[in-house]
């Protein structure tokens, strides 16, 4: 089962069951969250998701909610910084980097999300589907990509 970790090593958690494709969004949030062009993101159910190491490690932001909540909710390593997985709220699933994974995985990029908001030096050079805002399927993506 794959597992992942933080740049320090000090955070560990690995994933027993599915996982969804990936999703890459490049809203502002996230291009600051990650600190790059876009965040590549997919989920797994939290029933099969654990921490292996270092939870206590793991800091929680949450940035002010714009026009409505949820806030942006950002969890990371105290220690290096690197982004790690965050608990949904009011759904079942974790919400997991996918490059913090340390083996192999085999969920691939399924769309792009938040277009509209992606740095003007990117070009966006592959085939996905794009999305300028969330993506269409929105919660229903969450329950689907599973
Ligand atoms: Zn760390
Ligand atoms: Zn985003």
């Amino acid at each position: 089962m794959p597992a992942g970790s933080c740049l320090c090593g000090a955070v560990r958690f690995e994933v027993a069951g599915e996982l969804s494709q990936i999703e890459l969004c490049h809203c502002v949030k996230c291009r600051k969250a990650y600190g790059a062009a876009f965040a590549s993101t997919l989920y797994a159910r939290i029933d099969d998701f654990r921490w292996l190491a270092g939870e206590r490690s793991v800091a929680t932001f949450d940035a002010p909610a714009e026009s409505r909540p949820p806030a942006y909710r950002h969890c990371f390593c105290r220690t290096c910084g690197s982004p790690l997985p965050l608990v949904l709220e009011g759904l079942p699933l974790v919400e997991l980097p996918a490059a913090t994974f340390d083996d192999a995985i085999e969920a691939r990029p399924r769309y792009h999300m938040f277009v509209a908001q992606k740095s003007e030096w990117l070009e966006i050079a592959d085939s996905l589907e794009r999305h300028h805002g969330p993506s269409p399927f929105s919660g229903k993506v969450l329950r689907t990509l599973l």
